[in-house]
């Protein structure tokens, strides 16, 4: 690794430099070519300024910045700048020194913004995608939502959708992404109220609320957007799609309808979760689940008091005085028992209820409560609870039971009990799997007010749905003695004092299950029978399953999670109790209270709302909004006050945006959000689109998982573990714990992760990507300062290309083809990995190690350095063009500083990176033949082997750099041999094997004699399946040319350069010294 340690510009970095293995590879590299090779740390000899250039190619531009000069390196080279030996530095102008104006360090805080000016300012989004000729890639947007600032989910969200839709450009579609947010809703209401006092906010107007609640979101959503052009997003800024933008109310209201007049839009009671510190329904995907919820949980008895007419003696000889018995966790739903509910498919005992004997074990009771129905004495007490669960009841209730007979479940059906509160008789009924013995008494008390399952066996039997609760969550009056206790808190405590004063209870214990919890205010629902507005889902379930099945799901489990949720979720509530949202736009009759919804209501109230807001709805009298078929007979309506699920809201966005905005289209290219949208947005998407379109609004869904910190833990402020993407592009408030890494290294690790699991961040990954980041800018440095007097006249052809710049070119090709693979998968990570191997360890350890003595010393306009700068400038363009998507910072920097013209296909200057189209490789560099490809792997292992040894011989002081070193080879295969051979005697001499070692000398043995073997000061084998190569090295014979630091005979046989090798009197002949050189 050669350039990577190179790149370090600090003091640190002649540390570096000395201390780590890797630095020894650096140092080794650059000695070859410096003859005073301590130089910057031992004996100062830093007589002139070119050989430390050599070794530090990346911090080459010769223009003395400031923070070149701080290391001891730099501070040698300056020294050399200022005024290095004479004599030494003869032939220094024939030696093409690396410039560049791209600075080796990013800067991001700066120059990011600086760039994104210049996009802007240039409209170069807008115009690459209007000159692309390709099809549209529509890419839609699912909106965030408009309350608080940005967080890395977001974070990763946008930069995915941003690197897909630069790759889709450079590929030469049209892409117009339309940026969205989700305005509406009851945290942004509930911002509002909590910003007011208890007076204002009881004197507040809906309309007045709204205001603030739309100023609100407004505000919020130009912080977010600031924070997302920040990460370099491309996007449609000027026009995205807000959900409280009239035009998209309109079309929502259009949804609605198409919906309602297809008959999948009802009004019905049935039991809803109901929060009731939010005073309004929730939505499955609007309930969390935390840990630690403890429930009062009871068992209870219930009497007997008729039996069935179908099997009249069955229990005869047990009344009066026989029990069901029944377990809740919501003791607060007894008043609203209409049944006990059993499985027909288990089996039940009656059971006599014995005291446990005194002497038996010491009670266990110790979170448990015994209620008074234990508490008998002689009186017999019979119960009925499932066979399988005797034992455990035993247990828990400290009692024996004898069991006196057994039955089915299904001859318990219609036996009559009396309701422990209102004492009105209520039946057995059947009910379903849901009934099991895993816990309780497996007998279910039934409230179909208050439960879903309840409700469903509720309307087989037509039991009443009773629901005696209200909006707060407090008991009514048809609660009787308990009204307006909550039934949360004292009411549940009421029910359970009272069961037992009735002798009803049986035991009291505290339960820990998972329980639902309104996301936003934290606090438990209820399930609670209301009027409520619904979507029946199950209308147009078969064609949403058949949707799902079509659409290309990434990665695939994602469909089974889709296919889960939509197969089971029950009819969907779109109806809500608050304000700030889109109208219900439903009228209802004065005395009947029947709905009107119409063709005509719902079209006259999408034209009002298109063209005034939904504020109308509130505004406007019930006349005006009213279609002129009804007006006349407004008196006899009233307009409704509910407003719709904000799901409902961003669900219709396919009908809003894509169906409305030119350059979309319908169904999307591709959806992509975090994984929990599978009951959320993808979910209420694909439901409204089927319900009115018949087909999904996305071809393709990609998922990715949560951020977590490094160690895999939630994001918590408690913990202190939060990273803040704004921080990690501009700094923190301590730069040196928080420094700006600028947003290319923020894309960086969002490429690197595979993401469709969860993904962890934090300070430590986040070093590891600034430096990845700096090593490939170092790279690109490299090869935009060596080709600063580069054109692409200058280009040289294929077929003259010496061998090792064609293979380069084969490896380059291959690469781009992976990665464009890689890319078409969304498997960014898998690109991440290509680049890190490829540029920054592969290129740099090879071929650009191997390049810089034809680049400095080969001769300005030789075809040596011409057929290397035309393989450099193919990678420059490659490079950028593929990262450009991840890096676009970077890429657009490196191409702002761009030595030399590079046309368009249409023949214009692409003053842009973005003006690039995908690289495609030369198909003749990819038709290297198999043969010549293995042995240039070949080549390269043995080069590795042969680094070693030259290693070995610098620790014993035989040598000090590799150009001190000739290296001998044997191989016993004779086809090996003559490769080898002909290597030594390159037609090209870039492709001999003493430069691609960086030796001086290689000869290549026919025979290897002990005697040789013997003597030869180090040695070593290289073998693998092809062939076994034994390696010597001694000192390289001749002496050191002046110019280019290589050994040879030849040095002295040129009397006008006594000091010059042949190469370079070549070079000096053609290039002739100018007439002051020598002397200056
Ligand atoms: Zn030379």
């Amino acid at each position: 690794m050669e350039v990577a340690p190179l790149l370090k510009s600090s003091a640190s970095a002649a540390a570096t430099l000395f201390n780590s293995a890797e630095a020894k590879f650096a140092l080794r590299v650059s000695s070859s070519l410096v003859s005073c090779r301590r130089i910057g740390f031992g004996r100062q000899n830093a007589s002139f300024l070119w050989p430390v250039l050599f070794s530090r190619p990346l911090t080459c531009d010769g223009s003395g910045s400031k923070r070149r000069a701080r290391g001891p390196v730099m501070a040698a080279a300056k020294k050399a700048s200022d005024g290095g030996s004479k004599e030494e530095g003869k032939y220094k102008h024939t030696v093409d020194l690396p410039k560049t104006t791209f600075g080796m360090r990013a800067n991001a805080v700066v120059r990011e913004p600086e760039i994104q000016k210049l996009w802007e300012e240039n409209q170069v989004f807008k115009r690459v995608s209007d000159r692309n000729t390709g099809r549209s890639f529509v890419l839609h947007d699912g909106p965030p939502y408009a309350n608080g600032s940005l967080h890395m989910g977001h974070a990763l969200n946008k930069i995915l959708k941003d690197i897909i839709n630069r790759y889709k450009l450079l590929r030469n579609y049209r892409v117009n992404f339309v940026p969205g947010w989700d305005c509406h809703g009851l945290p942004i209401e509930l911002k509002v109220l909590q910003s007011m006092d208890e007076e204002t906010r009881r004197e507040l107007k809906p309309l007045k609320l709204r205001e603030k609640a739309a100023k609100f979101a407004k505000n919020t959503v130009n912080i977010q957007m600031n924070s997302f052009k920040r990460f370099g997003v491309w996007a449609d800024w000027d026009a995205p799609y807000l959900t409280l933008f009239p035009e998209y109310e309109a079309a929502q209201i259009e949804v609605f309808g198409n919906m309602a007049l297809k008959g999948y839009i009802y009004r019905g009671r049935k039991p809803v979760h109901w929060s009731p510190s939010s005073r309004t329904a929730l939505a499955e995907a609007e309930l969390e689940y935390p840990e630690g919820h403890i429930s009062k949980s009871i068992y209870a008895t219930f009497k007997i008091i008729n039996a069935s007419s179908a099997s009249p003696q069955l229990f005869e000889e047990f009344l009066p005085d026989l029990y069901l018995a029944i377990w809740t966790t919501t003791p607060w739903t007894i008043p609203a028992n209409a049944a006990v509910a059993i499985n027909p498919e288990l089996e039940y005992v009656v059971a006599e209820l014995h005291h446990a004997p005194e002497d038996a074990t010491v009670s266990l009771r110790k979170q448990t409560k015994a209620g008074s129905f234990l508490k008998f004495s002689d009186t017999k007490r019979f119960v009925i609870v499932a066979s399988e669960l005797v034992p455990a009841l035993e247990s828990k209730w400290e009692v024996k039971f004898a069991v006196r007979k057994i039955f089915p479940g299904s001859s318990l059906e219609n036996f009559r009990y009396a309701h422990p509160i209102s004492g009105k008789e209520c039946p057995v009924v059947l009910g379903g799997d849901y009934i099991t013995t895993e816990s309780g008494t497996g007998l279910v008390h039934t409230a179909p007010g208050h439960g879903q399952e309840d409700y469903i066996t509720g309307l087989k039997y037509g039991l009443p749905i009773i629901s005696p609760v209200d909006d707060e969550g407090k008991f009514t009056e048809e609660a009787g003695e308990f009204n307006g206790q909550e039934v949360l808190g004292a009411g549940n405590v009421a029910i359970v004092k009272y069961l037992d004063e009735q002798l009803s209870l049986v035991l009291e214990e505290p339960y820990k299950h998972k329980y639902p919890y309104d996301w936003r205010t934290k606090k438990p629902t209820i399930f609670r029978a209301t009027e409520q507005w619904f979507a029946s889902v199950d209308g147009f379930r078969d064609m949403a399953m058949d949707a799902i099945g079509k659409v290309n799901w990434i990665p695939t489990q994602a469909k089974n999670r889709i296919v889960a949720m939509t197969s089971s979720r029950s009819d969907w509530c779109i109806s809500r109790q608050r304000t700030w949202g889109v109208p219900i736009p439903v009228f209802y009759h004065v005395h009947s209270k029947e709905p009107l919804i119409t063709e005509e209501t719902i079209a006259h109230v999408r034209d009002i709302v298109s063209k005034k807001g939904s504020d109308a709805w509130w505004y406007m009298s019930t006349e005006d909004l009213l279609p002129e078929k009804y007006r006349q007979n407004a008196s006899e309506y009233y307009k409704g006050t509910d407003t719709m699920d904000v799901w409902f809201d961003s669900g219709s966005s396919w009908a809003a945006v894509l169906g409305k905005r030119d350059g979309l289209c319908f169904p999307a290219d591709l959806y992509l959000e975090g994984s929990d949208q599978h009951r959320g947005w993808f979910q209420s998407s694909l439901l409204t689109s089927i319900a009115t379109t018949g087909i999904a609004p996305y071809s393709c869904v990609v998922t990715h998982g949560f951020v977590l910190d490094e160690k895999g833990m939630k994001m918590s402020k408690s913990l202190g573990n939060v990273v803040d993407p704004d921080v990690v592009i501009s700094g923190g408030k301590n730069t040196k714990d928080q420094p700006g890494y600028g947003a290319d290294v923020l894309r960086l690790w969002v490429s690197s992760v595979d993401y469709t699991g969860d993904v962890l961040i934090g300070p430590q990954i986040l070093r590891q990507m600034s430096d990845m980041y700096r090593k490939l800018r170092g790279t690109l440095r490299f090869l935009l300062s060596n080709l600063h007097d580069w054109n692409l006249e200058n280009t040289v052809p294929y077929s003259k290309l010496p061998k090792i710049d064609q293979y380069a070119l084969y490896q380059l090709g291959n690469i781009v083809e992976t990665i464009k693979d890689s890319y078409e998968l969304y498997q960014f990570y898998k690109i991440y990995q290509i680049i890190q191997r490829f540029t920054i360890v592969d290129l740099s350890n090879f071929y650009l190690d191997v390049a810089k003595d034809r680049l400095y010393v080969g001769g300005t306009t030789s075809l040596n350095r011409r057929s290397c700068q035309t393989v450099l400038a193919e990678h420059l363009i490659s490079i950028v063009s593929v990262i450009a998507p991840i890096l676009p910072h970077l890429a657009e920097d490196v191409w702002q500083n761009l030595p030399f013209e590079y046309a368009t296909e249409d023949g214009s200057a692409a003053k842009f990176a973005f003006e690039l189209k995908w690289p495609v490789p030369n198909k003749r560099w990819l038709q290297i033949p198999a043969d010549d490809v293995d042995f240039w792997r070949l080549i390269l292992e043995l080069r590795s082997e042969v680094n070693k040894i030259l290693e070995n011989a610098r620790v014993g002081k035989l040598i000090g750099s590799s150009l001190e070193a000739k290296v001998y080879l044997h191989s016993s295969d004779a086809g090996v041999a003559s490769r080898l051979q002909e290597l030594c005697h390159a037609e090209n001499e870039a492709d001999a094997l003493h430069r691609i070692f960086i030796t001086s000398q290689v000869a290549v043995l026919d025979s290897l004699n002990t005697d040789l073997s013997s003597r030869m000061p180090h040695t070593g084998k290289f073998s693998d399946p092809r062939s076994e190569i034994w390696i010597g090295v001694d000192r390289a014979d001749g002496s050191k040319c002046e110019r280019c630091w290589n050994f040879t005979p030849q040095v002295g046989s040129f009397p006008e350069h006594p000091t010059l090798c042949a190469r370079c009197y070549d070079v000096i002949n053609v290039h002739p010294l100018p007439a002051a050189a020598g002397v200056s």
